[in-house]
């Protein structure tokens, strides 16, 4: 199937709640005007040179999300554009964002990275960490923390993958206000069991665009 039919057949079984992120990473431009002349406007990337080249080149109403590990140095090639930054995994991270959101005029909206895979790997903050960040997140006037994101081990567990984003949806409902209302939990991947888990917003590349 080409990538307008896989968008259309994912898009038709989601529940209205959900927001899908496109991960367009690797995939060229034509691939990527293919959905958004389906109607979809939401893209994904995780490397800031692919991202900003794509954003240059690209209708300039996409809303552009940076879902990948995000090194400090760059975060000042994003911060005139981005829409949402899902991986927020240092305070150091979140001080450089604040500072160059105040540079552009904006206020960026961003997710903290939990970590919750049971792979060390993993970038993200201790489940037990995010309460603490919240309170403190006054401090930081040009930052909009609007919830949290995560990625479940690499396994084709279910009871676990299910385990590890029920631990997060625990603390997101303990922690949900008007201004944080964004789980971003599920893949190609997961992203069935990521909704039922509590997931307001999935990531998802191959099961649109093929694989990589
Ligand atoms: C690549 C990527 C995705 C999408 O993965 P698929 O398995 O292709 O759906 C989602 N989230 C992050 C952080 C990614 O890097």
């Amino acid at each position: 199937m080409g990538i307008a039919e896989n968008l259309q057949q994912l898009k038709s079984n989601l529940p209205k709640h959900i927001t899908l992120v496109a991960v367009s990473k690797t995939k060229n431009n034509k691939a990527i005007l293919e959905a958004y002349n389906k109607g979809h406007s939401i893209f994904g990337e995780n490397k800031v040179q692919e991202l900003v080249k794509k954003y240059e080149e690209l209708p300039k109403d996409i809303h552009w999300h940076m879902i990948g590990h995000l090194q400090r140095n760059k975060v000042k090639y994003i911060a005139p554009f981005i829409h949402l930054i899902h991986a927020v995994d240092s305070v150091k991270l979140l001080k450089e964002i604040d500072k160059r959101a105040k540079q552009n005029n904006r206020i960026i909206d961003c997710l903290l990275q939990v970590h919750i895979a049971q792979e060390d790997t993993k970038f993200g903050f201790g489940l037990d960490e995010i309460e603490g960040l919240v309170k403190d997140s006054e401090l930081y006037k040009y930052v909009n923390i609007k919830g949290m994101m995560g990625m479940a081990s690499f396994t084709n567990n279910k009871t676990q993958i299910k385990s590890e984003f029920a631990q997060l949806k625990t603390l997101f409902d303990s922690l949900k206000n008007e201004q944080i209302n964004i789980l971003s939990i599920g893949m190609s991947a997961d992203y069935e069991l990521a909704i039922k888990k509590g997931s307001t917003m999935i990531r998802v590349g191959s099961a649109i665009f093929g694989a990589r």
